[in-house]
């Protein structure tokens, strides 16, 4: 069986968040192979931790990926405080092509745009992908699937994750995907709140959840827990009309969040504070300034570490962007980039940000744990990548065993199997398959 196949039956996904198919990635010819593992997103470590801990496996998936796209040359971004992570790699590496380009810690290195210009140094053209440019990015967590799907035939069953926050003991661990965000958190030695929320996948790109039963998918990267009084949860649980209203009232164009937006740095043609002046006019005018909001990556630095004032500049650039959707219109310019001069100066420590969200207190190593999550019952959507959802091809009352497909997608549409991550029978089958342990 050739890779492109075995990854797609082996359920491969982008394990850094967006869950693109990985096998169609094995398709391209390029130039460069580049390794994720910055890991920008404050208070996670689940990358630095798979590193140290299985560097060899991601450095050979690597060189699987590599042979499969003719890479000319295959770097893995890793963060120099990582320095753990750093040697680990180095070690595996020896003797092969895979190199390493140590990162400075500042967010977001690890956007794919940012990543191609650090390491590649090319510029990715306005709205297009890094094969636009002849490289192609993945997670390192990826990379250590790619070699366990090739070389030991294990497809993906369990997810890599940092548990942190306000729990007892913050960890790194490997759950069965369809575990509950409350078993990972007793993993981590329970919450040491009463009341908290969480954030899935990082502070500034990740989503907020309340209900602890929903669960583990094949792109959750972390859980942070946090008291429902902090400064971020108060600031996202107003209502976006209330986030506007303020701005149209306070904004006072002092181009802050534009000067350190890292798209504009980059070059490409972002400004949140004109986007602002949407919020001031009628549609006509709307329309106008939208238009500075289309290539916006919602990093969120603008709204949660630029901005003076405490606005949510980026709030208005995603309305802006669902505005433009729904008109069917968008930005259009030069295709060729060039970085700001002040780039280099502007960059963000990680430190400084955790600093200003009020996090420093969050912030631990996170070990892996030796612990083993096995959770009497999983529920594993199927749908948990881009493309089509996949189709059963269990019933309830089936035996399966972990690593046995229980859905599949059709052979002509973008999609992956989807695999059983515990031994048991299945319970339900609807938008998700329900497995009891037996
Ligand atoms: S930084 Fe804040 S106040 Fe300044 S232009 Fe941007 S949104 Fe307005
Ligand atoms: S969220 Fe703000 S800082 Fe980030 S890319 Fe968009 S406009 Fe720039």
């Amino acid at each position: 069986m050739n890779i492109s196949d075995t990854l797609r039956n082996a359920g491969l996904v982008g394990a850094g968040g967006a869950g693109f198919p990985t096998y169609v990635k094995t398709k391209a010819e390029i130039d460069y192979l580049i390794g994720n593992g910055a890991e920008c997103e404050p208070l996670l470590h689940k990358d630095a931790r798979l590193m140290e801990a299985e560097a060899p496996r991601v450095v050979r998936g690597m060189q699987l990926m590599a042979e499969a796209t003719k890479a000319k040359n295959c770097v893995i971004g890793i963060k120099s405080k990582n320095q753990g992570a750093v040697d680990a790699i180095r070690a595996a590496a020896e003797g092969t092509n895979v190199t390493i380009h140590e990162l400075q810690d500042y967010y977001p290195a690890g956007d794919e745009y940012e990543l191609v210009h650090e390491i590649a140094k090319r510029l990715i053209p306005p709205k297009g992908i890094p094969l636009d440019v002849g490289c192609v990015t993945n997670n390192v967590e990826t990379f250590f699937n790619v070699a366990r799907a090739v070389d030991d035939g294990v497809p993906v069953t369990h997810k890599w994750l940092t548990i942190t926050g306000a729990v007892r003991e913050p960890i790194t661990a490997v759950v069965p995907i369809g575990t509950t965000f409350r078993e990972c958190i007793e993993l981590a030695g329970g919450s040491t709140l009463d009341e908290f929320q969480m954030s899935l996948n990082g502070i500034m790109m990740g989503q907020w959840e309340t209900d602890t039963e929903k669960r583990v998918t094949r792109t959750t990267g972390g859980i942070i827990v946090l008291p429902v009084d902090h400064h971020l949860m108060v600031r996202r649980s107003r209502e976006p009309a209330k986030m506007h209203q303020i701005g149209k009232s306070a904004c006072d164009q002092c181009t802050f969040c534009t000067e350190l937006c890292p798209r504009y740095l980059l070059g490409y043609d972002v400004q949140p504070h004109k986007v602002m002046r949407s919020l001031e006019f009628t549609l006509a005018g709307e329309a106008m300034w939208n238009k500075w909001a289309d290539l916006c990556c919602s990093c969120g630095l603008c709204t949660l570490y630029a901005c003076p004032e405490d606005l949510y500049p980026k709030e208005a650039c995603d309305r802006a962007k669902d505005d433009l959707r729904e008109r069917e219109d968008g930005w259009s310019g030069p295709m060729e980039v060039e970085a700001h001069p002040m780039k280099e100066y502007r960059k963000v420590p990680v430190k400084s940000l955790m600093k200003k969200l009020n996090l420093l207190k969050y912030e631990h190593h996170a070990p892996l744990t030796e612990k083993a999550l096995e959770p009497d019952m999983v529920r594993i959507p199927l749908k948990m990548h881009i493309g089509a959802p996949a189709q059963p091809v269990v019933a309830v009352g089936d035996r399966v065993q972990c690593g046995q497909p229980i859905a599949e997608t059709p052979a002509d549409a973008l999609g992956v199997t989807i695999h059983a991550s515990i031994d048991g029978v299945v319970s339900a089958v609807n938008g998700e398959i329900e497995i009891h342990r037996s």
